[in-house]
C-alpha cells in the first residue's frame, strides 16, 4: 500500500477545543466547516461531542452530513440559508442560521416554519464582506423579532485582521460592534482563533474556534500551547546519488550543489503537498530536519539524504506535523495553514486511538 497518510491525533484536537473554551470563557462552537478544515468533519465532531457545546458548518449539507452520523448538539449553519426552502431542513434537523442580509429575512418572513427558528444575526463592523451595517441592525433585529418565526437571537460580527496583534482594526470592529448593538439584547459571539488567543476584549458569549482546534497556531509571534492535529507523512520509496552540478526533477529547478543523495518521496501535489516551495524547505526524516529538493511533482517529491546516511527506503517522512509546523510550510508556499489543510486528499486518513 502507497505509505501516504494523514495522521489525525483526535486527543489533540479536544486538548485544543478545552484550550480554546477556557481561554474564552463562556460556551464555543467547534467550527468544523470545509470536512473539519480538511481533517474529516464526521470523525473530529464524534471526538469533540461529548465535550462540545455545538458546532458551526458553512452550509446546510455540512450540517446534514453531521445529524446523520447521530451529532445531536447545535449546529450553526456560518453562510444561513441560499433559498426559503432550505429553512424547513433547518427546522426539522433543529439547526441554527446566521442572518447576515435582508434576503435572508425575506425568506424567514414568508416561510412557515412549525417551531422558531434560532437565529445569529451577523453585524458588518468593518470586514464589508457579509453582514448588517451598524444601523441596520437594530431594525433587522427588530424585524425578526416581529414576525413570530424566530426563537432566539445572537449577536455576532467577524474580523478581518484578529491574527494581526499590532493592527487597531480589531479594536475598531469591536468599538463599531458594541455601539451599534448596545440597545438590542441577546448573547453575543466575536471571537474566531485570532481573537480568542489575542484579543481578550473581544470573548462575550460565544466563541468560535475554528483554525486552533487543528493545532495551527493563528498567532505564532506568541507561542500558544496548540498542539498539531494532523500529521502529514510518507516513505523513502528510492534512493539515488547523482555527482555535483546535476540536475533534478522538472525543470531541473535544482542542481546538486554537492555530491547528493536523492530520497524519493511518495507525496506530490495530488495529495495536496504544495507545488509552490522553494528548495530548502523543512520536512523531517525519521524525526530530523533536512530539506526539500527539486520541484514537487503530482505524486512524488525529492529530499536531501546526504547528510542523513542512516536513512533509507521504508524511512518515514514528516512533510507537516509535530517536528514542522504546517504554518512553516504555508509561509513557503505563500499561503495560510488554512488553505494547505483543507486541500490534503488521495491520502488515507487514520485515527490511531
Ligand atoms: C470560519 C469562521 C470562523 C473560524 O475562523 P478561524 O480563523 O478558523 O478560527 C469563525 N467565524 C466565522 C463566521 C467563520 O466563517
Amino acid at each position: 500500500m502507497r505509505p501516504a497518510r494523514a495522521l489525525i491525533d483526535l486527543d489533540a484536537l479536544r486538548h485544543n477545543y478545552l484550550l480554546a473554551r477556557s481561554r474564552h470563557g463562556g460556551r464555543a462552537l467547534a467550527v468544523v466547516k470545509a470536512n473539519a478544515y480538511g481533517h474529516g468533519a464526521i470523525p473530529c465532531a464524534r471526538a469533540l461531542a461529548p465535550e462540545a457545546d455545538g458546532f458551526a458548518v458553512a452550509f446546510l449539507e455540512e450540517a446534514l452530513e453531521l445529524r446523520a452520523a447521530g451529532i445531536d448538539q447545535p449546529i450553526l449553519l456560518l453562510e444561513g440559508v441560499f433559498s426559503g426552502e432550505e429553512l424547513d431542513e433547518v427546522v426539522r434537523h433543529d439547526l441554527w442560521i446566521v442572518v447576515h442580509h435582508a434576503e435572508q429575512i425575506r425568506m424567514i418572513d414568508h416561510a412557515h416554519p412549525a417551531l422558531p427558528i434560532e437565529v445569529w444575526l451577523k453585524m458588518n463592523s468593518g470586514m464589508n464582506r457579509a453582514g448588517f451595517l451598524p444601523h441596520e441592525m437594530l431594525p433587522a433585529w427588530q424585524r425578526l423579532k416581529d414576525c413570530g418565526k424566530v426563537g432566539n437571537i445572537t449577536l455576532m460580527t467577524h474580523f478581518a485582521r484578529a491574527d494581526e496583534p499590532d493592527v487597531i482594526s480589531t479594536t475598531e470592529q469591536i468599538v463599531a460592534f458594541d455601539a451599534a448593538t448596545r440597545e438590542i439584547p441577546g448573547p453575543r459571539s466575536l471571537a474566531n482563533s485570532g481573537a480568542i488567543l489575542g484579543w481578550p476584549a473581544a470573548h462575550r458569549d460565544w466563541a468560535r474556534p475554528g483554525i486552533l482546534l487543528y493545532g495551527a497556531d493563528p498567532m505564532p509571534g506568541a507561542p500558544n500551547p496548540l498542539r498539531p492535529v494532523m500529521t502529514l507523512e510518507s516513505s523513502i520509496i528510492a534512493v539515488r546519488e547523482i555527482p555535483q552540478g546535476a540536475p533534478l526533477g522538472y525543470g531541473a529547478r535544482f542542481s546538486a550543489d554537492r555530491p547528493t543523495r536523492v530520497g524519493l518521496v511518495a507525496m506530490g501535489y495530488a495529495d495536496g503537498y504544495p507545488r509552490t516551495v522553494p528548495n530548502g524547505t523543512p520536512v523531517a526524516v525519521d524525526g530530523i530536519r533536512t530539506r526539500l529538493i527539486g520541484r514537487v511533482s503530482m505524486d512524488m517529491l525529492t529530499v536531501d539524504l546526504t547528510d542523513l546516511p542512516q536513512a533509507g527506503i521504508g524511512s518515514r517522512v514528516e512533510l507537516w506535523g509535530n517536528n514542522i509546523p504546517v504554518n512553516r510550510i504555508a509561509e513557503a508556499a505563500g499561503t495560510i495553514s488554512y488553505e494547505l489543510l483543507c486541500n490534503v486528499k488521495r491520502v488515507r486518513f487514520e485515527y490511531p486511538g
